[in-house]
Formats: structure tokens, C-alpha cells, sequence
């Protein structure tokens, strides 16, 4: 209370300063509003605004848009950051809230306000993540574009139907999981195939340049354009649709695609693979009559319900939570940067605010299931056996090898070289798990939406996710140091936690290790993760709820993360026969992955 008292006078003055901009025109307070993304006073502003002008319509065209541009102007050149720009399409949103029921009093279109361009934009069919896309359309929105949001998991003909009836100047595209890559040119061969002709932009966190460069630009007549991050959304989409600059920045993309289709043929060219016959022959070798695998000291099923968030917050990586929000840098560094650090921590307050709610209300929930199983390799797969006699296999993981020649002494690895091979004769032993804390986000999320607050349902959503990764983290700790008990004498910070600084790894299926999502299929069976943590798979294998982690977990000593990197047709057919799938719907699933064009 001291403390309080002395700080007083400051506070006081700050209050003052702060309270002056409400003394200013109304035309001067929105636009200040809309700046700095306070939504206190934004209804009542509007509302007089309104009262003062001819039509509902001028206040969004007048001092809104004239806020939107400084919004947009100042996020542009790097001078206003990531939530910041939220915020103000928070305050937008709202205002536009309240006038909309009186344009539409007067029987004006609400798309007569004259935005520069529509945008279409989706995540595609058999995925369900949707942060990045959020965030994108919130700048499009700031920067005057109309965007059509068809949310997620979007199957091709809806994309196409909805880009006709609202006769869209752009459409988007935008995915999470590799499957959806092919997904992506599914799409842009429908679009070909029905001659449209608007641009394609293409965005999300596996796509890249030269993924679009390779296979979704040869399948379009149009210009496609992959886009980095939403900060550069804008720019995109302002080019593609200027009369002056199109052209000029269509035939640079072109010509870029171009060569990077020219440098992905030489690259593989010049890369040397080896036969899987020979990547087997280099496999990492390990003495087993030399290692004793530590049995689980609780084998078979474990599964958790409603596990305390307040303990799994401590476990939270907020590395990648600020990358969401475009702010790079270490944490907690990134409090302290020079450019953003003012924001950062705003943002870390607001995240820490509602994560309080979050944890108090219980608005999220968590489900997981784990379990550990009698486990021998056989080639290049892992067999499960029922029982520890071994006798019968009861599924199989199937593992994919690394193929690109290694330096002497490298080898060519797999996922099973982490496990005994059966013949062995060493029991050993592999680990399967399945977390979501996404049980209540969507509601959540439609909550915020309705009050027209996008930046906390994109706090929910990111918060949702990291919450899943500490509760991933949480439970691989409890599996090493109790559950496995291969490593009880473990003693790590949190820090050290997140460098995953522990034996053992967990990789998840889809992941560079094993590039397979199919594979997610048998570990969802063998865990009945359906019933034992409400998490469903998408056609695509992606997870629903999209806060969802699932993965295998190895105990070897030395097993680390590593990429298995592209695939020649050779281990492609020989794990099509041992998947009991066609070439080609391995071909499908592992487009990303394969060394050659399948077509
Ligand atoms: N602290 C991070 C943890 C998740 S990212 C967070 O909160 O987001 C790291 C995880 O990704 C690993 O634990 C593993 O499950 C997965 N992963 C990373 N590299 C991988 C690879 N090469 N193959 C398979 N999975 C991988």
C-alpha cells in the first residue's frame, strides 16, 4: 500500500495523459481507437458518429477506414506488431457491430462499403488447423479486403461453389499437415479443370516456395503465390490485384518459380541414393548382447482425464507461442527485445490473464492415454505383441529409412533401429501416447467470436496448443522418471525440458521421422484413443480437436530426431507391401517425401 500511495502522482499523471484523447473530435477518437486497439469507448463513438452523419455507412468508410489505414500502414513497415493489429480489428469489428443493423435499416449492402478486393480463404479438406489463416484474415480485414472465411476442413467443389457465387477476386489456401500439400494441388487442378481465374495464394506452416514452385504452379493457368506469413499477406494480395503492379509482380513469380523448379531438378539430380537394399545394409547398429532394455514398471494402458491445468501450465514452452504471433526470439528474451518487447509482455499479460480464466473456470479440458508394449523390430518395421511371451504380434508400425547417401561412418536410419530386432532375442519394449487439451475450445473460441473478439479466440487457440505440448511434456517426463522408469534419477528444469535435454524420444507420426500420418491410424487402435481421449482422426489423419498431440515413445539411449528425407520408388513399393497398400496410395501420402514424380 506504500508502494501504491508513492506511485500515486505518477499513475495519476498517466491517467490524465491517457484520458486527453477522449476530449478530442469523435472522428479523432475512433481513428485513436482503432490505433491503439482500446475497445472501451468504441460502441458509444460510433453510435454518436452515426447520429452525426447521413448514412451508417460514412462512419466505416470515414474515420473507421481512415483508422484501419494507419493500422495497416504502420503493421507494413514494421512499426506495429502482430496482436497489436488484432486488437485494433477487435475495435473494428465491434463498431462495425453496432452500425450494421442500421446500414442494413437503410437497405444498404454491407459489401457496398467499397473494400478493394474479396478474398476466399480455407483450410483445406482434412485438416483442422486454422491459426495462421485467422490471423491472415484479420490483416486482410484491416487492410479493407472482404474475406470470405470458409473455416476448415474445406472439401475442393465447396471452394470452388463459394468462390463463384461470391465471385472472389482471390482464393487462399491454407494447411498445417503434409497430406494437405497434396490436398493443395488437388485443388488447383479442380480449379484449372473449371477454368477459373482468379490468383492463388497458398499459405501454412509445411508449405513452402518451392513445394508451390514444384507442384501447385504447374497445375494452374493463373498466378500462384506461396505466402511466407501474414505480414506479407497483405502485400500479395495488394499486388495481385492492382492494375499497375500485377503484371510486373506476376511475371517476377513466374520466373522465380521457374528457377526454383530448375534448382529442386538439379538438387535431386545431383543427390545420391542409395537402394534400400543398401540404406538396410547401413542401418546404426547396436551390440544388444550388450544392453538390458528396462522393462515398464507399469506396462500396458494409462489413461487421464480432467489432469490439472494449474500443474500442466508450468510445462509451458512460450517459445513457440510468440512465433504464432510473429514475434521470433527466445523466451524470455523476447520480454526484453528492443523492437517488440513492449508488446510482447502486453501480450504475455493478456495470455496469462485468460489462461488464469482458462484454468479457474475450467473452459479447458484435458484427455491423454498412454501405454507401453512388448516391442521386438523386424526389418524395418516394429511388431507389438499381444503378451510377453511374444508369441503373438498383435500390430505393426511401419518405419521408413533414410535413403540419401551418408558421409563413412553415418548411418542410414529408421525408427526401428531404435528397438531389439526380434531375432534378438532381447525383450524390449516401445511406448505410444495421445494428449489433447482442445476439449471445450471450439466453444470457447465461438464465444470470443460472437462478442466479435477475435484476438482472444486466437489466444484460446494458441493457448489450447501450447497447453497440449506441456501436457505432452508432463506426461513423457512422468514416463521416464515412473510410468517406463528408465530414467528415475531424472532431475530437469523446465528449461532443460524444453531443450529436451532426457533419454528417449517421442516422435509423432507425420513428423520427419517417419513422414507417414497413416501410421497415426494403428496407434489410434492400439491405444483406442476414440474412447480413451475423445480425439478423433480426420480423413486426412489430422487431429480433432486440433490442440491434439499423439506420438510413439523410445527409451534407446542414443535415439534422437532425425529426417528421413526423400524416398526412392524402391522402399516406396517394398512399404506399400508392407503397409498391404497400393504404390500409389503410398504415393499420395508421401508426396512430399519421394525423390521422383510419380506421374
Ligand atoms: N516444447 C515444444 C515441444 C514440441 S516440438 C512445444 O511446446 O511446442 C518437438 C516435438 O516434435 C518432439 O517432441 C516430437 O514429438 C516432434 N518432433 C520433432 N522433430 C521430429 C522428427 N524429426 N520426427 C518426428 N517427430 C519430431
Amino acid at each position: 500500500m506504500d508502494y501504491a500511495e508513492q506511485i500515486e502522482d505518477e499513475g495519476g499523471a498517466a491517467e490524465k495523459k491517457a484520458a486527453a484523447w477522449r476530449e478530442e473530435t469523435v472522428e479523432e477518437r475512433i481513428k485513436h481507437a482503432l490505433v491503439k486497439g482500446i475497445v472501451d469507448h468504441i460502441v458509444d463513438d460510433v453510435e454518436e458518429a452515426r447520429q452525426a452523419s447521413d448514412h451508417p455507412i460514412d462512419v466505416i468508410e470515414g474515420p473507421m477506414m481512415a483508422g484501419m489505414d494507419v493500422v495497416g500502414d504502420l503493421f507494413g513497415s514494421g512499426k506495429m506488431f502482430l496482436p497489436q493489429v488484432v486488437k485494433s480489428a477487435r475495435v473494428m469489428k465491434k463498431g462495425v457491430a453496432h452500425l450494421v443493423p442500421f446500414i442494413e435499416k437503410e437497405k444498404e449492402k454491407s459489401d457496398a462499403k467499397g473494400s478493394k478486393a474479396k478474398v476466399l480463404l480455407a483450410t483445406v479438406k482434412g485438416d483442422v488447423h486454422d491459426i495462421g489463416k485467422n490471423i491472415v484474415s484479420v490483416v486482410l480485414r484491416c487492410n479493407n479486403f472482404e474475406v470470405i472465411d470458409l473455416g476448415v476442413m474445406v472439401p475442393a467443389n465447396k471452394i470452388l461453389e463459394e468462390a463463384k457465387k461470391h465471385e472472389v477476386d482471390i482464393i487462399g489456401l491454407s494447411g498445417l499437415i503434409t497430406p494437405s500439400l497434396d490436398e493443395m494441388v488437388h485443388v488447383a487442378k479442380e480449379l484449372k479443370r473449371e477454368h477459373f481465374t482468379q490468383p492463388l495464394m497458398i499459405g501454412g506452416a509445411t508449405t513452402s516456395r518451392m513445394h508451390t514452385a514444384v507442384k501447385i504452379e504447374p497445375n494452374y493457368d493463373q498466378p500462384v503465390v506461396h505466402v511466407l506469413d501474414a505480414s506479407r499477406s497483405v502485400s500479395v494480395t495488394g499486388n495481385l490485384i492492382s492494375k499497375t503492379l500485377r503484371e510486373a509482380f506476376v511475371s517476377e513469380k513466374k520466373e522465380e518459380y521457374q528457377k526454383l523448379r530448375k534448382q529442386h531438378e538439379s538438387r535431386s539430380r545431383r543427390k545420391e541414393y542409395l537402394s534400400i537394399g543398401k540404406a538396410r545394409a547401413n542401418r546404426l547398429q547396436t551390440d544388444w548382447s550388450e544392453r538390458e532394455p528396462v522393462q515398464p514398471a507399469e506396462p500396458g494402458l494409462h489413461v487421464y482425464e480432467d489432469y490439472p491445468l494449474e500443474e500442466i501450465r508450468n510445462y509451458i514452452d512460450w517459445g513457440p507461442f510468440f512465433i504464432a504471433w510473429q514475434m521470433k526470439g527466445k523466451f524470455p528474451d523476447v520480454l526484453e527485445d528492443e523492437e517488440y518487447g513492449e508488446e510482447a509482455r502486453e501480450l504475455y499479460e493478456d495470455a496469462n490473464a485468460l489462461l488464469d480464466r482458462i484454468v479457474k473456470q475450467k473452459l479447458l479440458r484435458t484427455r491423454a492415454v498412454l501405454g507401453f508394449f512388448p516391442a521386438n523390430s523386424v526389418g524395418d518395421d516394429i511388431e507389438i505383441y499381444a503378451g510377453e511371451e511374444r508369441e503373438e504380434v498383435r500390430t505393426v508400425f511401419h518405419m521408413l529409412r533414410q535413403q540419401a547417401k551418408k558421409r563413412r561412418g553415418q548411418p542410414n536410419r529408421a525408427l526401428s533401429d531404435f528397438v531389439a530386432p526380434k531375432d534378438s532375442g532381447v525383450a524390449d519394449w516401445m511406448g505410444g501416447f495421445a494428449v489433447t487439451a482442445g476439449i471445450g475450445a471450439p466453444e470457447l473460441v465461438k464465444k470470443f467470436e460472437e462478442e466479435h473478439d477475435d484476438y482472444n479466440a486466437i489466444l484460446t487457440k494458441a493457448l489450447a496448443d501450447r497447453l497440449a505440448e506441456a501436457f505432452t511434456e508432463l506426461l513423457h517426463q512422468k514416463v521416464r522418471t515412473r510410468l517406463w522408469g528408465y530414467a528415475s534419477g531424472e532431475n530437469l528444469s523446465n528449461e532443460e525440458l524444453i531443450k529436451e535435454q532426457y533419454q528417449g524420444i517421442r516422435p509423432a507420426p507425420g513428423y520427419p521421422a517417419q513422414p507417414d500420418h497413416t501410421e497415426k491410424r494403428i496407434l489410434f487402435d492400439l491405444l483406442e484413443v476414440e474412447q480413451n481421449a475423445e480425439i478423433t482422426l480426420t480423413e486426412h489423419y489430422a487431429m480433432s480437436p486440433a490442440s491434439s498431440v499423439s506420438g510413439l515413445y523410445f527409451a534407446y539411449p542414443e535415439a534422437d530426431y532425425f529426417n528421413v528425407g526423400n524416398l526412392k520408388r524402391d522402399q516406396v513399393e517394398d512399404y506399400a507391401r508392407r503397409k498391404g497398400m497400393t504404390v500409389e496410395e503410398v504415393e499420395r501420402w508421401l508426396q512430399s517425401s519421394l525423390n521422383y514424380d510419380p506421374d
